[in-house]
């Protein structure tokens, strides 16, 4: 996709289940907008790998599809938001996930460590991405990940060009570890009671935007875009249709 714009876009979170395609249009968002996309399951299974304290206490809980403490997750995103690149604003993907990270983000933005946010926009963005629990189930069953490039197939819906191997660099792809139908279960338990209060948190404050993402990759993105650069007034969505 074309490098867009150098606008300021400010605090963005893709929220919904797993397997809603936040990674996907986080990607679409970060490469277009050039705000980077802070995936904080991408950082914990980063910090495992290289053996920190907190990933490895993180790994315990991913592996058994829980949620991860919300102090140790918030230390993480903290330590990530304060770096260079996220002045210009960034796009949080898997970030709250509970009401009360969402409380912390809220105060942080609050604080102004940013200098260059959106005017008058310390509260995020936050854009919901809709899918049915079927349809998740098969789009979470069918994953696969290049380990060396981090592309994501699915082996139902956008298999690879040649079985099982990378389109971009031959690498055999993997199935994550939580992408075990077990695992799987346990996630989207997780996101029904701990995580889908964070809607009603930000709907209330107006911050909330639903977006379809049981249609084509391409509309599903045209749809966040056009949100990130004119949010249109809640005020006048019809939320209860
Ligand atoms: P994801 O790649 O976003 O599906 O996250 C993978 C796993 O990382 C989750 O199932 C949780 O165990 C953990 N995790 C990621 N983000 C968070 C978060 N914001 N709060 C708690 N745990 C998280």
């Amino acid at each position: 996709m074309a490098s867009g714009s150098s606008r300021n876009i400010g605090a963005i979170v893709l929220f919904g289940p797993p397997g809603a395609g936040k990674g996907t249009q986080a990607k679409r968002i970060s490469s277009y907008f050039g705000a980077p996309q802070i995936s904080t399951g991408d950082i914990l299974r980063e910090s495992f790998r290289h053996g920190s304290e907190l990933g490895i206490e993180a790994h315990s809980y991913m592996s058994r599809g829980e949620l991860a403490p919300d102090s140790l997750v918030c230390r993480l995103v903290q330590q990530r938001l304060r770096q260079p690149d996220c002045q210009r604003g960034f796009i949080l993907d898997g970030f709250p996930r509970t009401p009360s990270q969402a409380g912390w983000l809220d105060a942080l933005l609050e604080d102004k460590i940013f200098e260059n946010l959106r005017p008058g926009a310390a509260l995020p963005i936050v854009i919901q991405i809709d899918v049915d629990y079927t349809e998740l189930l098969r789009r979470l069953t069918g994953r696969r990940t290049c380990p060396s490039c981090g592309r994501i197939y699915n082996v139902y819906l956008q298999p690879p060009r040649v079985d099982e191997l990378c389109d971009v660099d031959g690498s055999k792809l993997v199935i994550r570890n939580d992408d075990r139908e077990d695992v799987i279960t346990a996630r989207l338990k997780a996101y029904d009671q701990q995580t889908r209060p964070v809607a009603t948190y930000y709907r209330s404050k107006g911050k909330l935007y639903l977006v379809n993402g049981e249609r084509p990759v391409d509309q599903v993105t045209r749809d966040i875009f056009a949100i990130i650069i004119h949010p249109p007034d809640t005020r006048t969505i019809p939320w209860g249709l």
